[in-house]
């Protein structure tokens, strides 16, 4: 069942989702050759406790850590470890936080140093993809508008859209109904209503769509080892338009990158 917000539980919401915001800010100028995934998890950690909020991932599900932290061939739900990274490498963040009962949840993939070409247009498309499937959260509009147009894009670049895993609805839950697949049929799937937040969030391999999971019983990579990209926001329907409640204003400011790119959905904002 979708459980629309009121103005205030959205505000709520929406505040969570700016400290993982910040979070992924502070995180941008720490992400270089060398750093280990654990110790990010750890800055993390720390930093979203100073904010007033709980890490959201931490203990969910039993999940071990703050970060789900997917290089390369992964997808998601990898494990914060010791292992440096190294120049060329992508890293995919995904960063909870809850604070007043509400949970924020959102993600972005980050080069390390300097990535091939191949890979940086994984990371320009499927960030593309990521708004192009936000404009379908209408008024009007079903959960098969927004996994159709996310599909369309990525396909016809020729990448493989996972179907194993799905964005969601956001609220007092980490993972609410419904179900936000990257792909679908248009007009089909639960209608949207007034008030829902949802977290949108494509997960897009350069090769096969499919996945395998690691022994550790968490971490999903690519089935070919290819690499994999990762971009979330968690968004609201508000007078039947999309509004933004996360950002990646903060990544952006850290790594001194001009975008208007979030500039349709933010009409209310900050
Ligand atoms: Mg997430
Ligand atoms: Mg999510």
């Amino acid at each position: 069942m979708i459980i629309p917000k009121t103005r205030e539980q959205i505000e709520l919401i929406r505040e969570s989702a700016q400290i993982v915001s910040k979070t992924l800010g502070m995180l941008a100028t720490e992400i270089k050759p060398g750093v280990t995934t654990l110790h990010l998890d750890q800055l993390a950690e720390t930093f979203i406790r100073d904010h007033g909020a709980v890490p959201g991932f931490l203990g969910l599900y039993d999940f071990p850590n703050s970060l789900c932290m997917s290089p390369n061939a992964q997808v998601v739900h990898g494990i914060p470890n010791d292992k440096p990274l190294e120049e060329g490498e992508i890293i995919s963040i995904d960063c909870g936080a809850l604070k007043n009962g509400y949970y924020g949840d959102h993600a972005y993939t980050f080069p390390v140093g300097k990535v091939s070409e191949e890979v940086e247009k994984l990371l320009t498309i499927t960030k593309e993809s990521l708004y192009i499937g936000m404009r379908e959260f209408k008024a009007g509009n079903r959960v098969g508008d927004v996994g159709y147009a996310i599909q369309k894009y990525t396909e016809d670049h020729g990448y493989g859209v996972v179907r194993e895993l799905v964005g969601h609805g956001l609220g007092a839950k980490m993972h609410e109904s419904p179900e936000m697949p990257n792909y679908g049929r248009r007009g089909r799937g639960k209608k949207f209503v007034e008030g829902m937040v949802v977290a949108i969030e494509p997960m897009i391999n350069l090769g096969t769509k499919r996945i395998k999971q690691l022994s550790d019983g968490w971490t999903i990579l690519t089935a070919d080892n290819k690499p994999s990209a990762h971009f979330e926001h968690d968004v609201a329907l508000i007078d039947g338009k999309p509004e933004l409640l996360s950002t990646f204003s903060y990544i952006y400011e850290a790594l001194g990158i001009e975008s208007k790119e979030e500039d349709e959905f933010r009409e209310k904002t900050l």
